[in-house]
C-alpha cells in the first residue's frame, strides 16, 4: 500500500475559506451560505465553498461581459490560442496537486485524476486551442439573377455568441469545466463557470493558473453554490448561452429555464444507458476487458459509460464467470492509494441512489452475478456490481445508474440486438464488441447514439465531436461541431 502523502500546497488550498473568482481574482464569498465539500473515502469535510449571492452572480457576468467587449475582443486569435496552451503548460506542471484535490473532493483513484483530468485536460487546452486562429466564415457566390444590372457579393462572418454560462456536473471536474471555457474562449466568447455543489475546487484553483497563464481579467470567472446558483446564471439577460452538462431532468428544466430566459441557447450534454453489444465471435478475455473498460471505470460515473451488455446467448455463461472471477480480485479502497483499483461513489445522494438500484434488483428477483453491496466502512463505498436479466424491460436496463452497475441480457439474432440496443429514450453512446469488422460496419449505421465505439468504450477525443441524440442532449462539443454552438453567423451581401 503506497498511499500518496498530500503536497503542502493541496492542504494550504483545502484550508482557505474559499469563495469565488471574479474578475481575474479569488474573492471571499459574501453570502451567509456555505456547503460542505466532503470527501468521499472517509465521509469527512475537507473544505467548504461559498453559496454565491444575486450580487455575486451580477458581479461575475458584468465582468465576463466587459472582457465580452473590451480585452478578450482586442486580444488576437493567436495570443488567445497561445494563453490556452500556457494553461495546459501550467496544468502539467502542476499535475500532482490538481489531481490530489480532484481525488480528495470526487474519490476519483489518483491514476485516474492525473490521466484522465489533467492530461486529457491538457490535451483538450492544446487542442483547443489550434482552433483560435481557425474559427472562419465563408465566400458565398449570390445565386439571383442579376437586377438592372447591379451586381452584389455575399460573405459571412463568425461572431462569438457572448457571455456563455458553464454548468459542470460533479464526475469530471476539470475536464467538463475546460470543455466548456475553451470552447468559449477560443471562439471569442467570455464565460462564466459554475460546477458542481460536489467538487467544486478544482475549477477555482484553475481559474487561478488561467490568470497566471495571461487570461485578461473577466474572460473566466466562476461562481460557486448549488443548482440555484446554475439558475440565476440561465435567468441572467447577461448571459448569451448556456451550456450545460448533467442529468436529463435537470438538462430538460435548463433547456425551459434558458427559452423562458429570452431564447437564450442552450446546448445539453446530458445522461444516457448506454448498450454494449457483444458478438459471439469475440474472445472471452477481450469481451471482459471491454467490459470492465466500458461499464467500471470511475465506478461507473461516467456519462458515456456502457450500463446494459448484450452478449450472445452462446458466450454469456463463460463471460460472466470469467467477469465475476475479475471483479473478485479488484483491490477496492483509499483512492490516494495508487494500488486502489475503484474508490467510493462520489457522494452520499449518488451512494443512496445505487443502494436503491441494488434493492430493486433483489425486488425483482434479477439474478446477482457479483456485488450490490454497500460496504462497512467510512465513505460511500460500495462493490462493482453484475446483475443478469432475463427481460428486456427490467428496471435495471431502463434507468440510468450513473453507478457501477453492469446489467446483462442475452440475445439470440442481430436484428434482435440492434433493437434492443436502441430500445428506450436515450441515445448518448453504444459500443460494438467483435472481430469482424465488416460486420461492426453494418451495423454503425443502424444503432442511435451519438457516438458508436467499437473494440473500446468511453475514450473522448477532442478531435472526434461528442454529444448526445433522443434525450441524450442537443448540440456537440469537440471536433469541428461546437464551433456552431458558440458563434453566430453573420451574413454580410454588398452591392457594387
Ligand atoms: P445534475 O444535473 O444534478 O447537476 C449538474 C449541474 O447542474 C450541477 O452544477 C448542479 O448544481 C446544476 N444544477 C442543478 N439544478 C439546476 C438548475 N435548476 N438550473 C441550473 N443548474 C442546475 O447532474 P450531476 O448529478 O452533477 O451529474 C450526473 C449526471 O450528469 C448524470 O446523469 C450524467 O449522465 C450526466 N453527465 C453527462 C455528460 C455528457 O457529456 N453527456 C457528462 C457527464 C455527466
Amino acid at each position: 500500500m503506497s498511499i500518496v502523502t498530500l503536497l503542502p500546497e493541496v492542504r494550504a488550498f483545502l484550508a482557505r475559506e474559499h469563495g469565488h473568482f471574479i474578475d481575474g481574482v479569488a474573492v471571499p464569498g459574501s453570502g451567509a451560505g456555505r456547503v460542505p465539500v466532503v470527501n468521499p473515502a472517509n465521509g469527512q469535510e475537507i473544505a467548504s465553498i461559498a453559496e454565491a449571492t444575486d450580487a455575486e452572480v451580477d458581479a461575475a457576468v458584468a465582468s465576463a461581459g466587459q472582457a465580452f467587449r473590451g480585452s478578450w475582443a482586442r486580444t488576437s486569435p493567436a495570443e488567445r490560442g497561445l494563453i490556452l496552451i500556457r494553461l495546459a503548460d501550467l496544468l502539467i506542471a502542476h499535475r500532482e496537486e490538481l489531481a490530489q484535490i480532484e481525488t480528495s473532493q470526487s474519490g476519483k483513484i489518483i491514476q485516474l485524476s492525473r490521466a484522465f483530468e489533467v492530461d486529457q485536460a491538457a490535451a483538450f487546452l492544446r487542442y483547443y486551442a489550434g482552433w483560435a486562429t481557425k474559427i472562419a466564415g465563408e465566400t458565398l457566390s449570390p445565386s439571383l439573377p442579376s437586377f438592372r444590372g447591379e451586381q452584389y457579393t455575399a460573405f459571412t462572418r463568425r461572431e462569438p455568441v457572448g457571455v456563455v454560462a458553464g454548468i459542470v456536473p460533479w464526475n469530471f471536474s476539470i475536464m467538463i469545466a475546460v470543455w466548456k471555457f475553451a470552447s468559449a474562449l477560443v471562439t471569442g466568447c467570455t464565460s462564466v463557470v459554475k460546477p458542481s455543489e460536489f467538487t467544486p475546487l478544482t475549477i477555482l484553483r484553475i481559474a487561478e493558473l488561467a490568470a497566471e497563464a495571461g487570461l485578461p481579467p473577466g474572460a473566466l470567472n466562476v461562481v460557486t453554490g448549488s443548482g440555484k446558483i446554475g439558475a440565476a446564471l440561465i435567468a441572467h439577460p447577461g448571459i448569451a448561452k448556456v451550456s450545460f452538462t448533467g442529468s436529463v431532468p435537470t438538462g430538460i428544466a435548463v433547456g425551459k429555464a434558458a427559452f423562458d430566459a429570452g431564447l437564450t441557447r442552450a446546448t445539453l450534454e446530458l445522461g444516457g444507458k448506454n448498450a454494449v453489444g457483444v458478438l459471439p465471435d469475440i474472445d472471452a478475455d477481450k469481451a471482459v476487458d471491454g467490459i470492465l473498460e466500458a461499464g467500471f471505470v470511475h465506478q461507473g460515473q461516467i456519462c458515456a459509460a456502457g450500463e446494459r451488455f448484450y452478449v450472445h446467448r452462446s458466450r454469456i455463461d463463460e463471460i460472466l464467470d470469467k467477469l465475476g472471477e475479475r471483479l473478485k480480485g479488484f483491490r477496492i479502497g483509499d483512492p490516494l492509494d495508487e494500488e486502489t483499483q475503484f474508490g467510493p461513489l462520489s457522494n452520499k445522494p449518488h451512494l443512496d441512489k445505487v443502494s436503491r438500484f441494488f434493492a430493486r434488483a433483489r425486488e425483482e428477483n434479477d439474478s446477482i452475478v457479483y456485488g450490490a453491496e454497500v460496504l462497512d466502512r467510512p465513505g460511500f463505498f460500495v462493490t462493482p456490481t453484475v446483475i443478469r436479466v432475463d427481460r428486456p424491460d427490467a428496471a435495471l436496463l431502463r434507468e440510468e445508474t450513473f453507478g457501477p452497475i453492469g446489467t446483462f441480457l442475452a440475445y439470440d439474432e442481430e436484428d434482435e440486438l440492434v433493437s434492443l440496443m436502441n430500445g428506450g429514450p436515450y441515445g448518448l453512446s453504444a459500443s460494438i464488441w467483435t472481430n469482424d469488422l465488416s460486420k461492426a460496419l453494418r451495423l454503425i449505421p443502424r444503432i442511435e447514439a451519438g457516438t458508436v465505439w467499437v473494440n473500446m468504450h468511453t475514450i473522448l477525443d477532442p478531435a472526434v465531436p461528442f454529444g448526445g441524440i433522443k434525450a441524450s442532449g442537443i448540440g456537440r462539443e469537440f471536433g469541428s461541431a461546437f464551433i456552431d454552438d458558440y458563434t453566430e453567423i453573420k451574413s454580410v451581401i454588398i452591392r457594387y
